[in-house]
């Protein structure tokens, strides 16, 4: 069915919506904390995010727009809070819908059919075949063999854009040169000015430098990762 994360610091909510949504046959992962979950949709791909307003380190509207800013899933807010302002505030901040707490298991599932069909995830019939692997403003479609940055398209050749498109798929984990060899270039081996070179031109598409990185960045000797701007 549908992979969904989970963001509830509480963990009697926590564990009674995992076991609901696992019952149900979806996919669960959970976190109890806003950096956690916008570490989790930076690596893994959701269909929809259940995200609890209270919680302990960021406000739950802060959370939100960091999570919008790296990736359009949906998002059900889950609030204790019954404040219609905020709420119709944070459906303009970008959810999608919207609980109040305490609510009943077939509420939310009711609200989580409802986002996963206007989404198209779930596997539905109508599921859109390509997705495009967002990172920040980047969009790339693997499929299409497009790419845009903050809405642009991006003009790579096919080199660029299977080495974006392969960091894309790992954002934010340390992609060696060997493996980046290995996997672009087909290469068991190499100098790594091929790979710097490369990273350059797509620096410079990516109107970004190597002293002033924005999404790629180099760590010497070790290797290389693109994730979204602070
Ligand atoms: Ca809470």
């Amino acid at each position: 069915m549908a992979s969904v994360l989970v963001v509830e610091d509480d963990q009697f909510v926590r564990s009674a919506l995992i076991r609901h949504l696992t019952d149900a046959s979806h996919t669960v992962r959970s976190v109890g904390t806003a950096l956690e979950a916008l570490r989790e949709v930076a690596h893994f791909r959701f269909d929809v995010v259940i995200l609890d307003l209270g919680l302990p380190d960021l406000d739950g509207s802060e959370a939100l727009k960091m999570l919008r800013g790296i990736t359009d899933v949906p998002v059900i807010i889950a609030t204790a809070r019954d404040d219609e302002t905020e709420i119709v505030r944070l459906l303009n901040d970008g959810a999608d819908d919207y609980l109040t707490k305490p609510f009943s298991v077939e509420h939310l599932s009711a609200r989580m059919a409802a986002v996963l069909r206007r989404s198209g995830a779930g596997g539905g019939a109508d599921a859109p075949v390509s997705r495009a692997l967002r990172v920040g403003g980047l969009a790339i479609d693997p499929l299409r063999r497009q790419a845009e940055l903050d809405g642009a398209p991006l003009d790579l050749t096919r080199r660029e854009f299977d080495l974006l498109a392969f960091l894309a798929g790992r954002p934010g984990v340390v992609v060696p040169r060997k493996e980046l060899l290995a996997e672009v270039w087909q290469q068991s081996y190499g100098d790594d000015q091929t790979i710097d070179v490369h990273l350059s031109w797509l620096r410079r598409k990516l109107g970004e430098t190597a002293a002033k990185p924005r999404y790629l960045h180099t760590l010497r000797g070790v290797g290389v990762k693109l994730e979204p701007p602070l």
